[in-house]
């Protein structure tokens, strides 16, 4: 049963896009954790297992928390500043595997969130 679940306040979204942004621009194994047990914390808060913020979608399975970017790219470049993200800041949020593919999710220090649908060799 779906049942109606309250929005996020605007406070509670910017402490989730923050979380975000600290991760992205320190890219600590620390800060990787504050930012999921932010956005673990504000699901069980709005007692959902999907959240939409700006740049991605956040959802859970169990204790397991996954972003998801909005925004894809096909190319080399973030979209957010231009740079080759196989060679700048750039890391990897989450990975959703796939059979034939991965859809990565990508973060860059810049502040873009993206993914890329990489192709299993
Ligand atoms: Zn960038």
């Amino acid at each position: 049963m779906e049942i109606a679940l309250s929005h996020p306040t605007r406070e509670d979204l910017s402490v989730m896009e923050a979380a975000l942004d600290v991760f992205l621009r320190t890219r600590y194994g620390a800060t990787r954790n504050v930012m999921h047990s932010v956005l673990r914390m504000m699901m069980e808060k709005y007692r959902t297992d999907r959240i939409v913020l700006s740049r991605c979608w956040v959802s859970r399975t169990g204790a397991y928390v996954r972003v998801m970017a909005k925004n894809y790219t096909a190319g080399r470049e973030c979209p957010g500043c231009g740079d080759d993200f196989m060679c700048s800041d750039v890391s990897i949020i989450s990975i959703l595997e796939g059979s034939g593919a991965d859809r990565v999710c990508y973060g860059c220090n810049c502040g873009e969130i993206f993914g890329r649908v990489e192709e299993k060799n």
